[in-house]
């Protein structure tokens, strides 16, 4: 059962809209890769809802049939012929371990490179960069790990170990040479933290570059 209003859906479609918009013009989105989620409402006990790009569409373009709305088990809530993105379940996981509002998942280049060089490891390491404050973490020269997991081809497979990879004040996890999740208590908040762990990203392999 739905417990969310339309206004609520219409809500949530829109600010998915945006954040789609403004991540396809970086180039986040590339061969339809990525997918995006919202969620509708409440957390109650088990249940909840989530609006979520729907699968294999072009990301760069804005249709009628980008978003869809599924439950905790990411399955459809709404009559449709649209499909939720493969990657759902790990979304799923996301919000049943954390509680957040907004998951952002995107595959680049730079989350590629690192979690491959540190994927034996099972974390990258971040030190001392400012931008670490946008996790709210203000300690002088920070360190941080962002966790690594193996990447698989059978969804379901990755989802089960998400809860337990997960790492309290960091705001993401990433899948070895495929991309990484990213989530916030609202849009806003996951968009900052996902631009916040690409810049460091970025700033970690070219870092290692300069230590050769
Ligand atoms: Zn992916």
């Amino acid at each position: 059962m739905t417990s969310y209003s339309l206004e609520q859906r219409q809500a949530a479609f829109e600010e998915l809209r945006e954040v789609k918009a403004e991540f396809a013009a970086k180039g986040w989105f590339p061969g339809t890769s990525g997918n995006l989620s919202v969620r509708i409402g409440d957390i109650r006990g088990e249940e909840f809802q989530f609006a979520i790009t729907s699968s294999g569409k072009d990301k760069s373009k804005q249709t009628p049939e980008d978003f869809l709305v599924v439950d905790a088990a990411g399955q459809s809530v709404e009559t449709t012929k649209l499909k939720p993105s493969a990657e759902t379940l790990i979304h799923c996981e996301i919000y049943k371990a954390t509680g957040c509002g907004a998951v952002f998942h995107v595959h680049t280049v730079f989350n590629n490179l690192v979690s491959e060089w540190f994927g034996d490891k099972g974390q990258i390491p971040v030190e001392g960069v400012e931008l670490i404050k946008a996790f709210n973490i203000w300690e002088e020269e920070a360190i941080i790990h962002i966790p690594v997991l193996p990447n698989y081809a059978h969804i379901p497979r990755i989802a089960e170990q998400v809860a337990g990879a997960l790492v309290p004040r960091i705001p993401g996890i990433v899948l070895r040479k495929h991309g990484i999740y990213a989530w916030g208590a609202n849009s806003f908040e996951a968009k900052r933290h996902l631009e916040a762990f690409e810049f460091l990203f970025e700033y970690v392999y070219r870092m290692e570059l300069l230590k050769k």
